[in-house]
């Protein structure tokens, strides 16, 4: 088979992106993301050498003190995002005496004033997020970042796996964060001493996860593969190692199809065997006596913990407790990557697609391939070999996840336009042929809210300084029972840790 180089298909982050699956293959990939306003941020030289880990899960670290000062990190993350993609600043320093659990008050946390009704600005904070959020979140993990918050959603690097979530209509348009970007950044990250800023991956957060000095990491590592999306591929990227705490905790969301495991508990280091039993609702799981629990459908609505029992080199065991999960919830299949399409898009030729990296691991997978945005009949597989009826039509397809206990989820590919003919094979070192790029290509399942916006609420203070994220009737702290009387900053309420890093270890 002669080697058909096809140049001039992708543009901006996308070529970048893509090139090495196009290398040296007879394939077309198109990725989600058209018009690239600019290159992402490059990482420092010596996180481009390779070889370097990625900092640890740092968990949620709310705001307990009062040190408005705006911190390093957090300033130089501010200008970086208003450098590579415009906007500006609405502050990072807030009042102690205003109310609601927020950590613009330790200053790290930031607002970045971009609009979602504006489609420019829009299309760059998308960009942004992008960049910060994919490959499970490496660069959000390499900056530091707790949780971010644009358009009604929010992403935390806590419920990684979940991927961006609704949260409850807050009342106003900039308490919905539709008229800026809140990123809450770890003590680390704020202090900029994780690895975007210093090349050395952080392993023990500067401040523990509950707010306590010298207390370790307590929050779940998530598991994280290889990704083409991620433009270092020679980054390397693997499972996150957590620091032990005083008890051993659980890691991974308790929701139906996610794997949960267990971190050893520090006083257990050096054990030289395990045992472990797991407990559902305060019942043992009968058989559930291995590392790790996969959470069925039959765990629903119930708080899972593990008992564990380390043997140690001297003879003598140890047996704790881990605190309980929040209940078990309903599953829900994480769409990222969007998936591609593979082939060369000429007639007779086959175009094939996959989802890979989809959350929970052991989907099924169905397809339905579209022209010009209608279903072809009995389209309906992995591969799709193009007809007489394509030529000259835009070509997608449809990938629907599903898997026992977990709501079905489906994500549309990017465009391609199916041509009559292989498009000319070129050396090189000669201009390619050019393909039509579609504009923006619509991702049909993360619809954005569509409550109507009401302007911006933000007010000038007394002192002329805007307070873009107004506290308004926020003035209780955040709690899992009162969805829509948090404050404007703090993470919503179902993006709580799913292992309360205080709850108690009774068996
Ligand atoms: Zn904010």
């Amino acid at each position: 088979m002669r080697t058909v180089r096809l140049r001039g298909l992708l543009t901006g982050r996308a070529r970048r992106r893509g090139a090495l699956a196009l290398a040296g293959a007879l394939a077309v990939t198109l990725l989600a993301g058209s018009a690239a306003w600019a290159e992402d941020p490059l990482p420092p030289a010596s996180m481009a050498d390779g070889g370097l880990a990625v900092d640890a899960n740092l968990g949620y670290k709310p705001q307990k003190t009062c040190s408005p000062t705006a911190k390093p990190g957090t300033k130089a993350l501010l200008d970086l995002l208003i450098q590579t993609w415009g906007g500006s600043s609405w502050g990072i320093s807030r009042s102690c005496a205003s109310g609601g659990t927020s950590e613009h008050k330790e200053g790290r946390a930031l607002d970045w004033h971009m609009d979602v009704n504006n489609a420019s600005e829009k299309a760059r904070v998308e960009q942004a997020l992008e960049w910060m959020t994919a490959n499970n979140g490496e660069v959000a993990y390499r900056l530091g970042i707790m949780y971010i918050m644009w358009d009604q959603r929010i992403w935390s690097i806590y419920y990684q796996e979940m991927g961006w979530r609704t949260f409850s209509d807050r009342g106003s348009y900039t308490a919905n964060h539709k008229d800026h970007v809140h990123i809450s950044l770890t003590w680390d990250g704020a202090m900029e001493q994780t690895s975007w800023w210093t090349g050395v991956p952080v392993t023990t957060p500067l401040l523990g996860p509950c707010g306590t000095t010298g207390q370790p990491a307590c929050l779940p590592v998530i598991n994280r593969a290889a990704s083409p999306t991620w433009p270092f591929a020679h980054a390397q990227v693997g499972a996150f190692t957590p620091a032990a705490g005083d008890v051993p905790m659980i890691q991974g969301s308790p929701m139906v199809g996610q794997v949960l495991g267990v971190v050893p508990s520090r006083s257990m280091a050096g054990a030289v065997g395990y045992s472990y039993q797991w407990y559902a609702g305060g019942k043992p799981i009968s058989g559930a006596t291995a590392s790790s629990l996969r959470v069925t459908t039959a765990l629903r609505g119930k708080a899972i913990k593990v008992a564990l029992r380390a043997a140690l080199a001297d003879g003598s065991t140890i047996a704790q407790n881990s605190p309980g999960t929040t209940a078990v919830t309903t599953g829900k299949v994480t769409l990222a990557p969007t998936p591609a399409i593979s082939g060369v898009p000429a007639l007779g030729h086959k175009l094939t697609t996959k989802a890979s990296g989809w959350q929970p691991t052991g989907l099924k997978f169905a397809y339905q391939w579209y022209r010009n945005g209608k279903a072809i009949k009995g389209a309906t597989k992995r591969g799709y070999t193009l007809r007489t009826a394509d030529v000259g039509r835009w070509i997608t397809v449809k990938v629907t996840g599903s898997a026992s206990g977990v709501t079905a989820r489906s994500a549309l590919s990017a465009k391609i336009k199916a041509l009559k003919t292989v498009p000319t094979p070129v050396t090189p070192d000669e201009p390619g042929p050019t393909l039509p790029v579609p504009p923006s290509p619509p991702s049909h399942d993360q619809t954005p809210p569509t409550a109507s916006p009401t302007g911006p609420t933000a007010t000038g203070t007394a002192s002329g300084q805007p307070t873009p994220d107004p506290m308004g009737a926020a003035s209780s702290p955040p709690s899992p029972a009162a969805a829509d009387v948090v404050s404007a900053d703090a993470p919503a309420p179902d993006a709580q840790p799913a292992v309360s890093p205080n709850a108690g270890a009774t068996p």
